[in-house]
């Protein structure tokens, strides 16, 4: 499936840097599915693994295969299971 599409960096309202402490100097943007997390005062740069849209986004595609999978292994024992 396509990934989340870039975010422009925006301001997080009373986030602290957890580099130097700085309030309202982290910004938060996404770039190519993932999400960063950087302090424009002293340069600190963290990726957010946790991403709640990428995961529900990703739980979605498995079950969709998997569904799909089952579908077909439930066809081919009903064309496959019976002697001819
Ligand atoms: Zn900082």
């Amino acid at each position: 499936m396509s990934e989340l599409p870039d975010t422009p960096r925006r301001f997080v309202a009373g986030a602290k840097c957890p580099g130097c402490q700085a309030m309202d100097k982290v910004v938060m943007y996404r770039k190519a599915g993932i999400q960063y997390r950087e302090c424009v005062a002293c340069g600190y740069l963290d990726e957010m693994a946790f991403e709640q849209n990428f995961r529900e986004l990703e739980t979605r595609v498995n079950r969709t295969e998997q569904e799909k999978q089952e579908e077909l292994a439930v066809v081919r024992l009903l064309d496959t299971g019976r002697p001819t």
